[in-house]
């Protein structure tokens, strides 16, 4: 799956070497630490993933691909607050389209529930947890600061039967929520907070939408992962830098419940994109106060949003595999993703023309009722794609801004008096023009010259500008929706008094009367063209209908970014 995107830059080969998440396994392997590697993606079923989720999710699928292992998806469903099905069905459909292929079932770490218990138990028996009744806040004040060493809880010396006892009544619902919590018991006095007696299990009545309300107590995080891991036989738990000052404790977790082929973690750097919404919080406030049309608009992204828009997996990947994986943060320029989305789309898509802001031409000399049908190459850097007959007749339209009255100097396209050629069929010359009340041009008046067919072999004269049209009779009406970027870049990303988004007002254009070669109408949802001249196009999934088709603009043809080559 990775050859389908062979670029020829110097990025790509780079990452064919090493990087430092394989060197660790290549040791591991060579010390026999495992067998067969396993990786897993974990989300947490409260949002939609997003294109940072996709740098974990291609990772860790990539990695157990490279070593012919395996790639669990897991749902890391402890927090019954949050979850949501949608979620679930959402985070399923984005792992698949991005062709990371998991191995086996969907996992849920709520079905482990049961094992945690027994772990927990285990962890009391050989000491090393007990019941605590501070509160919350108690707990907080014992913890001490990053300066100063935390103090024992008066309940840390508990008798084993004790705990096992007290452990079993919070099962049992003998408490109420909050009343009392598992601790591992660890070191108060640790330098690393995470290791002063963490908070493993917790009472809260809450419903579970796969358990139900069989537990009142659910396990912390931090100590459901590493055995969430190590039931599955994961070897390398990759996440993000936030977890590295936790690793000790999940290496603790693992050591003392004496899983024989511990599951090690390893860190690496989340990807951030300049000025765009990643965080899940945030996306739900821009879908909650309706500045978004959903968790999928195309304005957002998340994948469901850029799978909407008309980016590939392919695009994806190939953004990733540039991106490559760092111990160290930093921003990543969306303008590549958007090359890596012209990349994989030019020589796979046909070329078509599509007038976005229509001016109709009139050729005063060509048959009136006649209707020709032209060859057309559909894309002239790959003839595997083949070629379509265009229609063409009298009346046409153009591009508005393909047509000035009074042209500036170096304006070669449409002007009284200045012939040009129209795009795979004549040339034609502005004889006069129309216009309406306010003085608008509302109608282009041409002659043709039959001799300057497209493909006839003319070479007579030339002319300096080419524009793309579409017939006037044949042609599909649509919508079509032009995005920037949702942030608005003058401003940042967040706002720093209130925290909201700087929302960019001109995110999105919706033209109503765009007009587009027929050929569109064999296209149904998520189809993609380049429309000439304008860009690279999708039909809409959600709201394209065949009578009434909405198309959104991936994006345009240029780019201000440049792979060095
Ligand atoms: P967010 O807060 O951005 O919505 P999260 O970390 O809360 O994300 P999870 O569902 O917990 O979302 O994440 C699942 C996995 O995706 C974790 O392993 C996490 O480290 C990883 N991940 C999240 N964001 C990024 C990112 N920007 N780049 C790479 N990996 C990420
Ligand atoms: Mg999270």
């Amino acid at each position: 799956m990775e050859k389908d995107h062979t670029t020829e830059t110097a990025e790509n080969e780079k990452s064919v070497s090493r990087n430092f998440i394989e060197t660790e396994i290549d040791k591991d392997l060579a010390e026999g630490k495992y067998t067969e590697i396993v990786t897993r993606f974990p989300p947490e079923p409260n949002g939609y993933l997003h294109i940072g989720h996709a740098k974990s999710i291609l990772l860790n699928y990539g990695i157990a691909k490279k070593y012919g292992g395996r790639f669990n998806l897991r749902f890391d469903d402890t927090n019954p607050t949050k979850e949501k099905t949608e979620f679930v069905n959402s985070i399923v459909e984005d792992v698949r389209w991005l062709g990371a292929e998991f191995d086996g079932e969907i996992r849920f770490a709520s079905n482990y529930f049961d094992q945690m218990y027994e772990n927990a138990v285990k962890l009391i028996r050989k000491g090393l947890a007990y019941v605590d009744d501070l509160s919350a806040e108690q707990i907080r004040e014992y913890r001490g600061t990053l300066t100063e060493p935390g103090k024992n809880s008066p309940y840390r010396d508990r008798s084993i039967e004790e705990n096992l006892q007290l452990f079993e009544d919070m099962k049992n619902g003998r408490f109420e929520d909050g009343a009392k919590v598992l601790r591992a018991k660890i070191d108060m006095a640790s330098p690393n907070i995470n290791m002063r007696d963490p908070v493993i299990y917790r009472i809260a009545r809450m419903t579970h939408h796969n358990t139900g309300d069989k537990w009142c107590i659910y396990p912390m995080y931090d100590f459901a992962h590493p055995i969430e891991d190590a039931i599955e036989g994961v070897t390398h738990s990759l996440c993000t830098l936030e977890f590295e000052d936790h690793r000790p404790l999940y290496n603790w977790v693992v050591q003392n419940l004496d899983y024989p082929h511990p599951p090690r973690q390893i860190e690496f750097a989340k990807l951030y994109l300049t000025n765009v919404v990643t965080g899940k919080r945030y996306i739900k406030k821009l879908v909650e106060n309706g500045t978004v049309d959903g968790w999928d608009d195309p304005r957002l992204v998340t994948i469901a949003a850029l799978r909407r828009r008309g980016y590939t997996p392919e695009s994806i990947r190939m953004f990733m595999e540039m991106v490559g994986i760092s111990k160290s943060n930093s921003s990543v320029d969306y303008a590549m993703l958007d090359y890596c989305v012209r990349e994989d789309l030019k020589m796979k898509k046909p070329r078509i023309m599509a007038v976005l802001h229509p001016l109709k031409l009139v050729i005063d000399n060509y048959p009136e009722g006649q209707i020709e049908y032209l060859d057309v190459v559909n894309n002239v850097e790959n003839p595997e794609l083949g070629s379509r007959k265009v229609p063409f007749g009298r009346e046409l339209y153009i591009e508005e801004d393909d047509f000035m009255e009074n042209p500036p100097k170096k304006y070669f396209r449409l002007f009284p008096g200045n012939e040009v050629r129209l795009m795979n069929a004549y040339f034609v010359k502005c004889v006069s023009v129309e216009k309406d009340e306010e003085g608008r041009v509302t109608v282009v008046h041409c002659t043709y010259d039959p001799e300057t067919k497209s493909g006839s072999g003319f070479t007579g004269r030339k002319v300096k500008g080419t524009i793309h049209w579409v017939e006037a009779g044949h042609a599909v009406k649509a919508q079509v929706r032009l995005y920037e970027n949702l942030v608005d870049e003058s401003k940042g990303v967040y706002n720093k008094e209130d925290g909201s988004v700087n929302v960019n007002p001109n995110s999105l254009t919706v033209l109503n009367d765009s007009l587009i070669e027929p050929e569109i109408a064999k296209a149904g949802p998520g189809d993609s063209f380049q429309f000439v001249r304008n860009g690279y196009f999708c039909i809409d999934s959600k709201d394209s209908k065949p009578d009434a088709i909405v198309i959104n603009r991936i994006v345009p043809l240029k780019s201000s970014f440049k792979i060095k080559k």
